[in-house]
C-alpha cells in the first residue's frame, strides 16, 4: 500500500497556508439553536430556510414510508428503484412548480451533473455565469459542448459573447444560478430570457437557494418573475428549504422523457430512499397549502437585516435571506467569526477562494425557524464583537 505522501505534502501545504479544515460537529438535529462542538449557538449557518429538516409532519411522514416501504429503493429507478413514492412526488412536484413534468435525482449536485451533459452535445456552446455553482462547472466539463463564461449578471457580456459566438454552433443553452449563495442576489432572469429569446438559446436556472424560498410559497424565482413557460430548464433541491435530500429538474414532458434514456445519474446510481421521498412528499404538501413558512421566512429576514444595517455593518446587496455580513480581510474575517462562535453565535465565515481576495464575509442564514428572541441575542453579540473589533 502507498503511502500517499503526495497527499500528505498537500495536506501540509493547506496546514502552511492556514486553510486546513477540522469539520465542527452538530449533536442532534438542526435547528436554529444547536449544540455544535460541544457548544450551544445560535445557527445562522444553515440551508434549512423552513426550518423543515427536523418537522414533527416530515418526520412522521418518512416513517410512514419505511413501514410501508422499507428503507432502501433497491436499485436504479430504470431497473425495479422507480417507486410509487417516486411517481407520487414527481407528479406533486410538477403541479407545485406549475410545469408540464419534473425528473427527481438524488441530490442537486448530481442533478446538475446528469442533465447539462445529457441535453447538450458537440457542435453546442454553453454559457454560464461567472459565479454559478461548483455543480453546474462539473456538470459543463462532462459536456462534450464548448463553453463560455459571462461576467456574473453582466447582460451586456453576455450579449457580447451571443453577438460573437451564437452563429456558430446548433443549440446554445445559458446557465445561471436563480439565487447566488454568497451575495444573496436573484439572477436576472426576465433580461437573460429576453437574449435567450432573441438569439434563439435555451435557458438553464438552477434555483437551490430559490426553492422555498422567492415566488408563491416557495415555487422559486421562476415564478417570483412569472416567467412560467419560457425557462426550459428549472433545477430545484429538496436538501435546502425543502429539508430532506434530492434535487430535481422541471421543465417540459419530452425533457424527461429523454432524461428518463440519458440522465446517468439516474440510470447508474440507486434512487432515493423511501424516508427521503415520503418526507419531502410532506414538505410539498405543506408548502402548497400554507404561505405560513415562506411569509415567516422573509419576516425574519427583513427583521435581522434591518437591525444589522442600522448597526452600521455592510451587509452587500442581498435581496434573499442571505444575509452577508462584509468584513473584507480574510484573518479579521475568521477572527469575527471564532469570536462569535464564543459569543454563542454559529455563522461561518466565507473568504477566498470561495469570494475574490478582501471580500471575506460572515455569511448569515436566517430562517423561518429563528425566534425574534434568538435573532435579537445574535444581533446583540453581532454589535458587541463588532465594536471590540472595530468593524463597525
Ligand atoms: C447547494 C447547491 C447545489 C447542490 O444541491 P444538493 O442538493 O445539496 O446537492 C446545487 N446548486 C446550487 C446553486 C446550490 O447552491
Amino acid at each position: 500500500m502507498s503511502e500517499l505522501k503526495y497527499l500528505q505534502d498537500q495536506v501540509d501545504a493547506l496546514k502552511a497556508q492556514g486553510v486546513y479544515r477540522v469539520l465542527p460537529v452538530l449533536e442532534g438535529a438542526n435547528e436554529a439553536e444547536v449544540i455544535l462542538d460541544g457548544k450551544k449557538v445560535i445557527n445562522l449557518s444553515s440551508n434549512n430556510y423552513l426550518g423543515f429538516a427536523n418537522h414533527p409532519r416530515l418526520k412522521q411522514a418518512a416513517i410512514r414510508a419505511i413501514e410501508t416501504h422499507g428503507v432502501g429503493a433497491g436499485a436504479v429507478r430504470t431497473i425495479i428503484g422507480n417507486m410509487d413514492l417516486h411517481e407520487e412526488l414527481e407528479q406533486k412536484l410538477a403541479a407545485f412548480k406549475r410545469e408540464e413534468a419534473v425528473l427527481v435525482f438524488q441530490s442537486g449536485f448530481n442533478c446538475n451533473a446528469g442533465v447539462i451533459q445529457a441535453v447538450t452535445d458537440t457542435g453546442d456552446l454553453i454559457l454560464s455565469d461567472a459565479l454559478n455553482h461548483a455543480s453546474i462547472i462539473d456538470g459543463v466539463k462532462l459536456s462534450k459542448a464548448d463553453r463560455g463564461v459571462f461576467a456574473h449578471s453582466d447582460m451586456a457580456d453576455l450579449e457580447r459573447i451571443l453577438k460573437e459566438r451564437r452563429d456558430q454552433y446548433r443549440n446554445c443553452l445559458i446557465i445561471t444560478d436563480g439565487v447566488f449563495s454568497m451575495d444573496g442576489d436573484i439572477a436576472k432572469l426576465p433580461e437573460i430570457v429576453a437574449l435567450a429569446e432573441k438569439y434563439n438559446c435555451m435557458t438553464y436556472v438552477d434555483d437551490a437557494h430559490g426553492s422555498g424560498v422567492l415566488g408563491e410559497s416557495g415555487r422559486g424565482t421562476v415564478d417570483h418573475f412569472g416567467l412560467h413557460g419560457r425557462v426550459d430548464f428549472s433545477i430545484g433541491t429538496l436538501s435546502k428549504a425543502i429539508g430532506v435530500v434530492g434535487g430535481y429538474v422541471a421543465g417540459g414532458k419530452v425533457m424527461k422523457e429523454w432524461l428518463l434514456h440519458r440522465g446517468r445519474p439516474l440510470l447508474f446510481s440507486t434512487a432515493l430512499p423511501p424516508a427521503a421521498i415520503g418526507a419531502i412528499i410532506e414538505a410539498v404538501d405543506l408548502l402548497s397549502g400554507t404561505t405560513e413558512y415562506t411569509d415567516k421566512l422573509w419576516e425574519n429576514a427583513k427583521f435581522f437585516k434591518a437591525r444589522m444595517k442600522a448597526l452600521g455593518f455592510d451587509i452587500g446587496h442581498s435581496e434573499t435571506p442571505i444575509t452577508p455580513v462584509i468584513i473584507g480581510d480574510e484573518a479579521k474575517t475568521v477572527a469575527f467569526s471564532k469570536r462569535l462562535f464564543e459569543a454563542g453565535v454559529f455563522a461561518s465565515p466565507i473568504v477566498f477562494p470561495t469570494v475574490p481576495t478582501g471580500t471575506g464575509r460572515v455569511r448569515c442564514m436566517v430562517t423561518a425557524g429563528h425566534t425574534t428572541e434568538q435573532l435579537e441575542r445574535a444581533v446583540a453579540a453581532f454589535e458587541r464583537i463588532g465594536k471590540e473589533m472595530a468593524l463597525i
